[in-house]
């Protein structure tokens, strides 16, 4: 029995490139632990981080792309799917609970207000399968219309989608004091090209959620059944249902209007990376999305989701992370979640110049500028955030918004996780620190290197449309300068870099963030 001489050269290299990749890890912000307030959604409870690696590690080497072949696929997947539906309300109105969810259902009567579901990789890909699904249902082909409609507060995946798909993103302006949608303005959007209109339960940037219940009232009215109502309850769906208290009126799958709902595991179903599901009634809307073909010479393609090939690993974590976890424990979880963001909102909003957004019960905060506290005494929400994260707590920094009836402020936004609970009175002594070092500061300027740039767009000597037709190597070298750091005037923060986005029309600062990021990946 011969040894393979392989297996032991690239278990000498492999402890090299973990040493290597430990010490890349290292430089990153701390993923657990609760000092980053975005991104990273923190149980705050060991046994589950150790239970996920082992769950992907039991995956590992599946294939999802074929359930026929790996039961395992079907199983874990429909499992998520019933728990989440049941969690979101999608077992009543005559949908059984033995159901088999994404595996198709156990067929026999009419099946149309039974919930189906199937497992996607993330928050996006699941608003761009409903968004498909709407488009498919209404019988629009590729390229001959359709649109969208959301408030402007929806997530950017619905603009994605809306891109992607060759469909028309239709915003909505929200007030720009509470960054609400009213549901007559969404209704009132609705033509003969809308294929679905989207609520968030709730919104990232603002933490509200949209009047569900209205729209769909509204809806019902037109008896179009094949105009789509999509609940985006990414960030919200297994939070909001277990909040100490409730969130007040019916967001979910309770409301027969609904017509699909997303939910995020690695958001709080606290799964790592790369799990998410898209929840629709009726066997229709939820094959919709499927691709389908046997027109090549390969095996025959059936694909419920984007990808083809597909892990199990970040599956499989999140469905060991349900089990574990139960309807107890996630409410545990939520309740530590509710009472360091009430904790949080208290303090920060004793904060001199700051001022915590008004929004309905959930675990995301928006912080402005309190304008009322008078100009030497403001606290800009970027400077704020940049302050707080050169004392080692991470918040986000959102740019003002845009619209005819007034702009949305520049904000500051903190997500809020279990884990969170520890260390409010940590959280809060750096957000005061941050705002006594920043108060009475002016607004962040641009960046020096855009500086000829803004003041050519000003004066009319270039328009947008100059910017978007200049050479990509133009572009990066405008951007370049800036993703290394060297010229931000406050050392290193995001505020610069805001601040041209909030000056730039939107395609010009979409085409400069894209360069800004592939100039840091480059
Ligand atoms: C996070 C989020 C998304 C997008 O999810 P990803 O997992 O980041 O792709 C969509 N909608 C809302 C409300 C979200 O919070």
């Amino acid at each position: 029995m011969s040894v393979d001489p392989l297996e032991a050269v690239v278990a000498r290299r492999g402890d090299e490139a973990l040493e290597t990749l430990a010490g890349l890890r290292a430089t990153d912000p701390p993923t657990t632990g609760g000092r980053v307030l975005s991104y990273v959604y923190d149980s705050g409870v060991s046994a589950l981080d150790d239970l996920a690696v082992r769950a992907a590690g039991l995956a590992h080497g599946v294939n999802g792309l074929d359930p026929t072949v790996f039961g395992s696929v079907a199983r874990i997947h429909g499992g998520i799917v019933r728990r989440v539906r049941t969690i979101l309300g999608g077992d009543s109105g005559g949908a059984g609970t033995d159901g088999n969810g994404g595996n198709g259902g156990n067929g026999g009567e009419s099946d149309d207000d039974e919930v189906y579901g199937v497992v996607t990789s993330g928050g996006t890909e699941s608003c761009v399968l409903a968004s498909l699904a709407a488009r498919e249902v209404s019988g629009r082909a590729p390229g001959s219309g359709g649109s969208i409609v959301a408030p402007v507060t929806a997530h950017a995946a619905f603009r994605k989608a809306a891109h992607v798909l060759g469909m028309r993103f239709v915003g909505v302006e929200v007030d720009p004091a509470t960054g609400r949608a009213a549901a007559e303005d969404l209704l009132a959007a609705v033509d003969g090209d809308t294929c679905m209109v989207v609520c968030s339960a709730p919104s990232y940037p603002t933490g509200v959620i949209d009047p569900v219940e209205q729209v769909a009232a509204g809806l019902e009215a037109r008896h179009d059944p094949r105009i789509g109502l999509h609940v985006d309850a990414c960030l919200g769906g297994l939070v909001l249902p277990f909040w100490p208290g409730g969130v007040g009126e019916a967001w979910d799958l309770r409301v027969p209007r609904v017509t699909s709902i997303s939910a995020d595991l690695h958001k709080y179903g606290f799964a790592p990376k790369g799990t998410s599901v898209l929840l629709s009634r009726g066997r229709a809307r939820h094959r919709a999305s499927w691709f389908a073909t046997v027109d090549w010479p390969g095996y025959p393609v059936v694909n419920p989701t984007l990808s083809g090939s597909k892990p199990l690993e970040p599956s499989a974590a999140a469905w060991a992370v349900l089990e574990a976890l139960g309807d107890d424990g996630q409410r545990e979880l939520v309740a530590r979640t509710a009472r360091a963001t009430s904790r949080l909102v208290e303090g920060l909003s004793a904060i001199e110049g700051l001022k915590v957004v008004d929004s309905d019960p959930g675990p995301l905060i928006a912080v402005v500028a309190d304008v009322s506290a008078g100009e030497d005494r403001v606290v800009h929400p970027h400077r704020w955030a940049d302050e707080c994260g050169r004392r080692g707590i991470a918040v986000q920094a959102q740019p003002a918004y845009r619209q005819q009836r007034g702009s949305l402020s520049s904000s500051s936004h903190l997500t809020i996780t279990p884990v969170t609970e520890r260390l409010t009175g940590e959280i809060l002594g750096v957000a005061r620190g941050a705002a006594d070092a920043v108060r009475g500061m002016p607004a962040p300027a641009p960046p020096a290197e855009f500086a000829d740039v803004l003041d050519a767009l000003g004066s009319g000597a270039l328009s947008p449309g100059d910017l978007l037709a200049l050479p990509e190597d133009d572009v990066h070298e405008l951007v370049a300068g800036v993703s290394s750091g060297a010229s931000d005037e406050t050392g290193g923060g995001m505020a610069p870099l805001l601040a041209a986005i909030e000056r730039l029309p939107a395609e010009v600062g979409a085409r400069l963030v894209r360069a800004y990021l592939a100039a840091v990946m480059e």
